[in-house]
């Protein structure tokens, strides 16, 4: 359910290409805030007590409910970021595609097992089971306002903790609508709340003491921000943040593939994307060749809000001014626009930009850009690839294109990220078993995948004594079972281990 405020205070969320308003939101203060986490945490009871099976139910309901409404929360998600159409419905899709994975795995993952408790203690039963933690806050970007927030309510809800979700003031809508569906499933206890607002309705939600662990989405920026108000009450957080992703191109590679997945990674929802292609190096001996095919497909993109439209508008108006400064300064310092170029930016649209010979320091291959732009490199082999690749403080995801199989999977391991895909672009993303998430700069901790449910609770070891054996941990302990041990020690662990 969306949360009701006594607050009259609203905001806006717009068309972001045609500036229309597409509704009123109200502006959630710390108290509306604080009330939401009290009724998350009553709710949080309920939740954990309907058992592994009825919570499964509800949340395969829910996707039911979201499927069912898939058209409806991509015209929602169209509207609010200006993506095309059939993008917000691919993203809602793997949305779904997550949180049927989340429901069907949760107990398989998390529920009690019992573990082998060896041979000091094997008259103990030990049981391992993975407790939520209660309330999960959840902040959310507009990039992908409703694929990226999944990747933690769901795993959050199916592992047995209820949610706050605090959404992009650029995407309030989303939030509400996907409450909304929750609550008419699950009308009981409100497991899922959205509140709108600003930046401080996120801060009052990070900084309240009835939050049980932070999942934050967003720039490395506010998750410095976000993790400082965490830190007065201990709050652990699990923080998804930006990235300035490689892919790498092999000299014997697919090179009709490669341009065609490199030009989908830098350029779909306008470059707005965490594990979006922003720096391209390619082997010598392949390299013209990318090049050309690479170019002459980015030359027939063309941003817009129409059916035909590659993709959309920059979401956030902010973000027009980073661009631009990205390309003025791999133009200043001697890179050239193969496509494009500097008069590309035509807000809200920026159309597709292609630089080379961009010098490394620039802060077009530093820096997140988060546009329609790309850097391609040339490199005189594949270690000089993923040497480069990794020459950032981000670590997110990454691509190679190869005809070797074990080169690849070698240079895939060397990349310092998270998440590398061979051959394609951003594979793992809708494979819901696998975790996702950076190093460095790019944030820690997991959402999907078993790592991901885990993510949301803690371990919780249980032993029970079964027959008693020797006492050693008693004042009453005699020599004898001491020895006995020693000698036992000995013969398990003391021998000379041989390759
Ligand atoms: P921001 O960091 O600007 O905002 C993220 C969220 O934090 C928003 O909901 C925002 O609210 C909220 N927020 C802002 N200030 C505070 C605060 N002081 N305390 C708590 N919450 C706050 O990121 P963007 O929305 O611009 O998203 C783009 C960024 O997200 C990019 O860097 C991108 O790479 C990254 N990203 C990472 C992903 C990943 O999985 N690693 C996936 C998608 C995006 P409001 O909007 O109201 O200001």
């Amino acid at each position: 359910m969306s949360v009701a405020t006594e607050s009259t205070e609203t905001f806006a969320s717009l068309n972001p290409a045609t500036g229309e308003v597409v509704a009123e939101h109200p502006v959630h203060d710390a108290a509306a805030v604080a009330a939401a986490v009290g009724r998350a945490r009553e709710a949080a009871g309920w939740w954990r007590a309907l058992g592994w099976k009825e919570r499964r139910l509800r949340l395969l309901n829910v996707k039911g409910s979201l499927t069912r409404n898939l058209n409806r929360m991509a015209e929602l998600i169209h509207q609010e970021t200006g993506k095309p159409l059939q993008d917000a419905q691919l993203e809602t899709i793997m949305a779904i595609t997550h949180l049927d994975w989340a429901a069907r795995n949760a107990q398989k993952v998390l529920g009690p097992r019992g573990v082998y408790p060896g041979i000091m203690a094997i008259n103990q039963k030990c049981v391992l089971e993975y407790q939520p933690l209660g309330v999960v806050g959840v902040i959310g970007p507009w990039n992908y306002p409703i694929f990226t927030p999944m990747g933690s309510i769901a795993y959050a809800l199916a592992a047995g903790n209820t949610v706050v979700f605090k959404p992009s003031e650029f995407t309030p809508g989303v939030g509400a609508l996907l409450a909304d569906l929750v609550g008419a499933v699950v009308p009981e206890h409100p497991v899922l709340q959205t509140v709108t607002g600003l930046g401080e309705t996120g801060a009052a939600l990070a900084s309240s003491p009835g939050v049980d662990k932070i999942a934050f989405t967003g720039s490395t920026r506010t998750a410095k921000r976000v993790m400082a108000a965490c830190a007065e009450n201990l709050t652990p957080i699990v923080a998804e943040c930006g990235g300035k992703d490689a892919c790498i191109v092999d000299a014997d590679a697919d090179l009709d593939a490669a341009a065609d997945a490199a030009l989908w990674g830098a350029m779909s929802n306008a470059g707005q994307t965490c594990i979006g292609i922003e720096r391209i190096y390619v082997v010598d001996e392949a390299y013209d060749r990318f090049l050309g095919k690479l170019t002459e497909k980015a030359r027939d993109l063309r941003p817009g809000f129409d059916r035909e439209a590659a993709y959309g508008p920059i979401t956030m108006p902010g973000q027009l001014d980073v661009i631009e400064r990205h390309i003025k300064d791999a133009l200043d310092r001697g890179g050239k626009a193969v496509v494009g170029g500097a008069e590309s930016v035509r807000k809200p649209y920026v159309e597709p930009v292609v630089l080379t010979d961009v010098p490394d320091d620039s802060s077009a291959v530093c820096e997140e850009t988060f546009g329609p732009t790309i850097t391609v490199h040339r490199v005189k082999d594949l270690d000089e690839a993923v040497e480069k690749a990794n020459r950032t403080a981000y670590g997110l995801a990454g691509t190679i294109f190869s005809g070797d199989r074990s080169r690849a999977l070698d240079a895939a391991r060397r990349m310092r990220s998270g998440m590398t895909s061979i051959n394609a672009f951003a594979a793992f993303a809708p494979v819901a078993a696998l975790p996702f998430g950076g190093v460095g700069e790019s944030g820690f901790g997991r959402v999907h995948g078993a790592d991901g449910l885990r993510e949301f609770t803690r371990p919780k070891a249980i032993t029970r004594q079964r027959f008693s054996t020797m006492n050693l941990t008693s004042f009453g302990r005699s020599e004898k079972e001491m020895a006995r041990l020693l000698d036992m020690i000995n013969l398990v662990h003391g021998r000379r281990y041989k390759r």
